[in-house]
C-alpha cells in the first residue's frame, strides 16, 4: 500500500523509550520527561493577547497571502537588522512558513533532482534527511564528532559528493549536541558552498536561547553569505510558541522564491491573526527574551553540574536546550536503565543517527522544580550508577 518514501524511513527508535515510559507511568512512577524539546513555558500574555484581537479582524478569516503578510516579513527583516545586523530586503529575501520544519520539509523539492545529494549533519534534527530523501535525493552524511568541536570535517567530503550536492544542512547552535559554531567555521562553509555551487541552508531556531552572554550568530552575519546562503528562523522557541506554527525562511532571493514556489502548491499560507501576533512577538521589549533565557541558563547550570558529578563526559552548552552527555554503549540501554533507576527519561543518541550512538541527550524544558527533583534524584545515585 505504502510508497517506498514511507516504506524506507529509518525505524521508529523512540518508541522503545516511549513504551517504557508509558509502563513506568503505569506502575506509579513518577516519571520526569527531559527528552522533550518543546519549551514548558506559556507563551507572554501580550502576545497571546494580540492573537485574541487579531482573531476577530475579519480580514484575517480569509485566504491568507502565500508568503506572508509584508508587515511580518518586515517586522522579520527589522528583528534580524537589531539582532545581527543583517539588512534583508522583506519583499525578496523573506518568506513566512508554517513553523520552520514546514520551509524544511518543503525547501528540497525545489532544488533536488534524482541523483542529487544533500549533504546532511549526523546526529541532526532527522528532518533534513527525510525532506532530502522524500524529494527523490540521496542524503550524504558530514559525521559530527566531539574532536571536530561537533562542526562536520568539510575536506573530509569527497569532490564527488560534493559536486553532486545541491544542498548543506547545518543547525549551530545545535540540536541535539548543543555545540555552537564560530565565524571562521561559517566563512569556510561559504567558500566551499561557492566552490560547488551548493545552496547553504542554517536552521537556526536557538538563536536567542543563549548563555553567559555568549550571543549566537546568524550565517547571514558573514560575507558573501546572501549569495549562497538562506536560514530558517522560529518563533517557537525564542518566544514558548511550538504549538501556533510560525517561522520565516531569510536570505539568498533566489533560494527563498524557490522554496516559496512550492509553498504556494502545497498550502495556502499561515494564519493571518498568528502573524499578527508574531510581530508583537518579534517586537517585544527584550526584557521578555532575557527573562527566558535567565530561566533556562539556572536550569542549564544545575543540570548539567549533577550530570558531570555523574562522572558523565559533556560540555556545557553556550546555547540551546540540550546537554548531549556521552555515556558510551548502547545509548538505547542506557536511557532505559536511566528510567529504570530515577524516572528521568532522556534521548538516546542514535535516534539522531549513527553518529549519535554513545551519547544522551537531556532537554531542560520542564518545570524548574522538576529540574531540581531530576538532580536531586541523580546525586541520590551516585557515581557512575547506570553502566
Ligand atoms: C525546534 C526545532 C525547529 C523549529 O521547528 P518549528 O517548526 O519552527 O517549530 C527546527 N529545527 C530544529 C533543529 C529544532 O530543534
Amino acid at each position: 500500500m505504502y510508497a517506498d518514501r514511507i516504506k524506507n524511513l529509518p525505524p521508529y527508535l523512540f518508541a522503545a523509550i516511549d513504551k517504557a515510559k508509558q509502563e513506568a507511568r503505569a506502575r506509579g512512577v513518577d516519571v520526569i520527561d527531559l527528552s522533550v524539546g518543546d519549551p514548558d513555558l506559556p507563551t507572554p500574555e501580550h502576545i497571546v493577547k494580540a492573537l485574541n484581537k487579531a482573531a476577530g479582524d475579519p480580514s484575517n478569516h480569509q485566504y491568507p497571502s502565500y508568503e506572508g503578510k509584508l508587515a511580518f516579513r518586515t517586522a522579520v527583516a527589522d528583528w534580524y537588522k537589531e539582532t545581527f545586523d543583517v539588512d534583508l530586503d522583506p519583499k525578496k529575501e523573506v518568506l513566512t512558513l508554517i513553523g520552520s520544519k514546514e520551509g524544511i520539509a518543503h525547501a528540497p523539492l525545489a532544488f533536488i533532482n534524482p541523483g542529487d545529494a544533500a549533504l546532511v549533519p549526523d546526529p541532526a534534527y532527522p528532518v533534513y534527511r527525510t525532506a532530502t530523501v522524500f524529494a527523490g535525493g540521496e542524503p550524504v552524511i558530514m559525521p559530527l564528532l566531539r574532536e571536530n568541536k561537533f562542526l562536520p570535517d568539510l575536506e573530509a567530503i569527497s569532490p564527488a559528493d560534493a559536486r553532486r550536492a545541491k544542498i548543506m544542512f547545518l543547525n549551530y547552535p545545535n540540536n541535539p549536541i548543543g555545540a555552537s559554531a564560530d565565524r571562521s567555521f561559517f566563512k569556510k562553509v561559504i567558500d566551499f558552498a561557492k566552490d560547488y555551487n551548493i545552496i547553504v541552508m542554517h536552521d537556526n531556531p536557538y538563536s536567542e536561547t543563549y548563555y553567559d552572554g555568549e550571543r549566537s550568530l546568524s550565517i547571514l552575519e558573514m560575507e558573501g553569505a546572501r549569495d549562497v546562503a538562506v536560514e530558517f528562523h522560529s518563533l517557537s522557541k525564542t518566544y514558548n510558541m511550538t504549538g501556533w506554527r510560525i517561522g520565516s525562511v531569510v536570505g539568498n532571493s533566489d533560494v527563498v522564491a524557490g522554496i516559496g514556489k512550492i509553498k504556494s502548491n502545497i498550502d495556502s499560507g499561515t494564519f493571518g491573526a498568528v502573524q499578527d501576533a508574531g510581530i508583537v512577538a518579534l517586537e517585544s521589549p527584550r526584557a521578555v527574551v532575557d527573562e527566558i533565557r535567565t530561566i533556562y541558563q539556572h536550569r542549564i547550570e544545575i543540570l548539567y553540574k549533577a550530570l558531570k558529578d555523574l562522572g558523565l563526559q559533556l560540555e556545557k552548552p553556550r546555547a540551546t536546550l540540550y546537554l548531549w552527555a556521552f555515556v558510551g554503549g548502547s545509548s538505547i540501554e542506557y536511557a532505559g536503565r536511566l528510567l529504570e533507576k530515577t524516572g528521568i527519561v532522556a534521548t538516546p543518541g542514535v535516534g539522531f543517527g549513527q553518529y549519535g550512538e554513545g551519547y544522551v541527550r537531556f532537554s531542560i524544558t520542564q518545570a524548574t522544580p522538576r529540574i531540581e527533583e531530576a538532580v536531586v534524584r541523580l546525586e541520590k545515585m551516585g557515581k557512575d550508577p547506570i553502566k
